[in-house]
């Protein structure tokens, strides 16, 4: 199997009452018909505004969230039929690393213990090999053994998650899905915990999916880029021809409001109307098409499917159908 991950036709909607008083239920259609795949050791960024869908995607593939429809596979085994049992030993293949590392450690605990527990959990090694790697990894993510018995408050934001890095690798997953892992940190830290995954990534052939809402961020690390809009992808290309030649007019926007992302398309800035509507009350047809500078007669009706428009470039757009 050519793919670590593949993701077919993915759907969660959240159920909502329609009012207080009413039995009517509505969904919130979070994450809508997605498929995309994965290849070893590539970087796919996913970029798109806050409540596009990106996260929910995230933890629908290590199960946080149960998918409503579709199918997950990792290495061709179907994780959405998988039982909690089975999921409990697959779970290690697919590691997080979080917007917010403070959240995500424990603050009691010693670097150390968190380095140690998820191998304790699944029984690896001795106590001496374990406390090896423990080192190990510390040296991978530019730390030292001195920091094995500090707590999380003891360090710098760009710091914390370093160890948060530090933990997605104990376990040797096939895949790690970042959450926005620089958002929370300085600029100037930003770009040295990027530079520090592409240094691991390129030593262990790992391989990461990249939620950002950053697209500079997006541009610098991936190999590939899906775009998301209320809850579907509405591109998917390698970088270089999402930026030298964005296809939908969702990208090109964004591109065009990215001030340090190189793309020869960016002559003026396109201001879109409005905000992004809610996701329980997507516009019919295309969903963009209440903001679309090209919106025609059709967009209105009929929902554009993602089709390949060149090769290894995707778009869903009635401009190209
Ligand atoms: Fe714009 Fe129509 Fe394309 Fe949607 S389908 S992005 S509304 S041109
Ligand atoms: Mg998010």
């Amino acid at each position: 199997n050519e793919y670590i991950l593949e993701v077919e036709n993915v759907k969660k909607y959240f159920p909502i009452k329609k009012g207080v008083f009413s039995k009517q239920v509505r969904a919130v259609k979070a994450v809508d018909d997605v498929s995309f795949q994965m290849r070893k050791g590539e970087t796919l960024g996913i970029v798109g505004e806050s409540g596009c869908g990106k996260s929910t995607m995230a933890r629908l593939i290590i199960r946080l969230l149960e998918a409503t429809d579709g199918v997950i596979k990792l290495e061709g085994k179907d994780l959405t039929t998988l039982s909690k049992e089975e999921m409990r030993s697959t779970r290690r293949d697919i590691q997080m690393v979080f917007q917010d590392p403070y959240a995500s450690l424990n603050p009691r605990w010693t670097v150390e213990r968190t380095l140690l527990e998820p191998m304790r959990v699944y029984n690896i090694g001795t106590r001496s090999e374990r406390k090896e790697r423990v080192i190990d990894l510390l040296n991978k993510v530019g730390l030292d053994s001195s920091y094995a018995k500090r707590h999380p408050h003891e360090f710098s934001g760009g710091q914390r998650q370093r160890i948060g890095i530090a933990r997605a690798l104990v376990l040797n997953p096939k895949l790690i899905i970042a959450d926005e892992p620089v958002s929370a940190l300085d600029i100037s830290v930003q770009a040295q915990v990027i530079n520090l995954m592409q240094d691991l990534q390129e030593q262990y052939n790992l391989t990461y999916m990249f939620i950002t809402h950053d697209l500079s961020v997006c541009e610098h690390i991936s190999d590939r880029v899906a775009v998301m809009y209320l809850g579907k992808i509405v591109e998917l290309a390698k970088k270089d021809q999402l930026f030298s030649n964005p296809l939908h007019p969702y990208t090109l926007a964004l591109i065009s409001a990215a001030p340090e992302v190189n793309s020869p398309v960016k002559k003026e800035r396109i201001v879109l109307k409005g905000d992004v509507p809610s996701p329980a009350k997507p516009p019919k047809g295309c969903a963009f098409h209440t903001r679309c500078p090209s919106c025609m007669d059709i967009c209105k009706v009929e929902a554009p499917t993602l089709n390949e428009k060149e090769p290894g470039q995707f778009v869903a757009c009635h401009l190209y159908q």
